[in-house]
């Protein structure tokens, strides 16, 4: 299937996942053609998803289960880019973590020590916030003290809530809050919507005109206009037509109704 004239002059292309390729365990109705095509088109293609909680692992996976093939390197999450940014500018450091498995990988991947479970767990130069089910005061009590001995606290996301079945559950926004709050220090973000996700990405898929497609203008859209890049909001997801028309800053390149009209056209 041919490309669209709106996506033909990138080179490449940055996906959301949630609410752009998936809703939950399903794909987009032609989300899977798409991004298909865009291959066929010699388009790099790279995913980028707050999801922390998950591991690339398991987000390559998911595209496999719908159609898509997929490598590790195709997927950037907020832990990917979390290890990005600390094996560029904090290699060999003593981290304390708070968050799953899959962070802890990452930030030992990146070159850094971790200090949990040591004495010396409230002395480390870095602490990292991610999502954590197992969050207890003796980590809040670790990561305030290390912060307050000038640690830099580097967080996944600020996104507050997770939405699950039953409605909405704290987000690693919340734990991030109680850090800063016992801290009194201010931690910085490397999820959308600031533009390290993207960066990470782009570290991947080389130079190129990039565009970044994603439905929501708080998250996707900003950390676009943040990065400098180009970018498509879909209409598949958090945002509807009227809102995505009255956005001004940020404003999305273009809006289309789906991965699928933007990347194949109506025809
Ligand atoms: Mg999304």
């Amino acid at each position: 299937m041919p490309i669209s004239s709106a996506v033909q002059r990138y080179d490449q292309l940055i996906l959301d996942l949630d609410g752009c390729v998936w809703v939950g365990d399903e794909p987009l109705p032609g989300a899977v053609d798409a991004i298909e095509a865009l291959r066929d088109a010699g388009r790099g293609v790279a995913f980028a998803t707050n999801d922390s909680r998950h591991a690339v692992e398991d987000h390559v996976r998911k595209l496999w289960s719908i159609g898509l093939q997929a490598s590790i390197a195709d997927v950037v999450t907020a832990g990917a880019a979390m290890q990005h940014l600390l094996a560029e500018t904090r290699p060999g450091r003593t981290v304390f973590v708070i968050g799953g498995d899959s962070l802890h990988r990452h930030v030992a991947d990146a070159g850094c020590r971790v200090l949990n479970g040591t004495d010396l767990a409230s002395r480390a130069e870095v602490v990292v916030t991610g999502h954590s089910e197992r969050l207890t005061y003796d980590d809040l009590r670790n990561a305030s003290l290390a912060a307050r001995r000038g640690a830099d606290i580097l967080a996944t996301s600020r996104d507050a809530t997770l939405p699950m079945p039953d409605g909405l559950w704290p987000g690693t926004g919340a734990i991030l809050a109680a850090v800063e709050v016992g801290s009194e220090r201010e931690g910085q973000i490397v999820g959308k919507p600031e533009p390290q996700l993207f960066y990470t990405a782009l570290d991947r898929l080389g130079e190129g005109r990039t565009l970044v497609v994603g439905d929501r203008l708080d998250s996707d859209v900003a950390a676009a206009a943040k990065a400098g890049l180009d970018s498509a909001l879909v209409l598949t997801g958090g945002t509807n037509r009227e809102q995505a028309e009255a956005a001004k800053d940020p404003r999305p390149t273009m809006i289309a109704a789906s991965l699928a009209e933007l990347v194949l056209g109506n025809g």
